[in-house]
């Protein structure tokens, strides 16, 4: 890796994300420290500098349309494109079984559609290179469909969102608006959704769902112009998001989604890993 290898970060500012950036950069990469606060993504990467680190912070909302316009164009004309995103960023506000209309719009705007549109923003701007360029998505075990708890109770729909050939971007967006509008009208208790953290387990199974599906897509990009996508659960890590109640480190938390942004193995693709091993969807 040098420093012309270009990697953007989400959420960088601090938590696992701001790790990632760290751990990217010392691995001579360029990073793009994103945040959608300016001051302290800007302090974050001061910080990262000083430590003779190039990181380059810039401002980044992955729900505002017109903060990921703006920084795709910045990209553009910066850099030309990029080589590795990391979409960190991700929100959590419930502590139980507890769910608002407020929050559950939100967690899944975040995590499952702000993702999404970073995806596409990003995939034009992906640079062609020989090992491929990646895409990691800082998933959540709490996503898993196939989980022995906290899974989706209606087995035809599991089923439906496991068969990588049935998979689309219309079922998922389905599921995600079938739970919003049970969050709604208050039925969403007897949805057969996951029982903890619903919105939040939800959000991410749909980034898991949506990762499977890009793998089908992104496979038939034609050679030299790879794009590898996986992603990842970083464990219970102590961060603002659990209160720092996790029991793993930050800098744990961060290793497997960096290892999968560097590594040069096509055959990861679309696949879901923890602690370096890759896991069951
Ligand atoms: P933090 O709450 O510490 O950090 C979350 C980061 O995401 C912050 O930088 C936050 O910015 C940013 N963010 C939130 N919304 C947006 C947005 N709309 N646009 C851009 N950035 C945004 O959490 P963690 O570091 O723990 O979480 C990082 C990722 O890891 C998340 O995706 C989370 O779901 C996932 N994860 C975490 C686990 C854990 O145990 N901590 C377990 C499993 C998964 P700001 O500072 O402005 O709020």
């Amino acid at each position: 890796w040098t420093s012309d290898t270009v990697a953007v970060v989400t959420g960088a500012n601090r938590g696992i994300g701001f790790e990632i950036a760290r751990q990217l950069a010392f691995h001579g990469l360029t990073v793009i420290l994103t945040s959608r606060v300016t001051g302290v993504g800007e302090e974050a990467a001061k910080v990262f500098r000083e430590g003779g680190l190039s990181v380059v912070f810039h401002q980044l909302d992955i729900v505002d349309p017109s903060s990921i316009e703006a920084f795709s164009k910045w990209i553009k004309e910066t850099y030309g494109g990029i080589d590795i995103l990391v979409n960190n960023a991700g929100v959590n506000f419930n502590a139980g079984s507890d769910n608002s209309v407020e929050f559950a719009e939100k967690v899944i705007a975040t995590n499952y559609y702000g993702t999404k549109k970073m995806i596409k923003a990003m995939i034009p701007l992906m640079r062609p290179s020989d090992s491929g360029s990646r895409i990691v998505n800082v998933s959540s075990r709490l996503g898993r469909l196939n989980g022995r708890r906290n899974r989706i109770g209606n087995i035809d729909l599991r089923k439906k969102l496991e068969d990588v050939e049935s998979l689309s971007e219309e079922l998922i967006d389905q599921t995600m608006n079938t739970f919003l509008e049970q969050v709604k009208d208050g039925s969403w208790k007897d949805g057969g959704w996951p029982q903890v953290f619903t919105d939040y387990s939800l959000s991410k199974l749909a980034v898991n769902a949506y990762t499977r599906l890009m793998w089908r897509i992104l496979s038939e990009q034609p050679e030299g112009h790879k794009i590898y996508m996986t992603c990842c659960c970083p464990g219970w890590v102590k961060t603002a998001m659990t209160g720092w109640a996790g029991h793993t480190s930050p800098e744990e938390g961060a290793d497997t989604a960096v290892w999968l942004a560097l590594l040069p193995d096509p055959s990861v693709s679309g696949k879901f890993f923890a602690e370096r091993r890759e896991i069951n969807f």
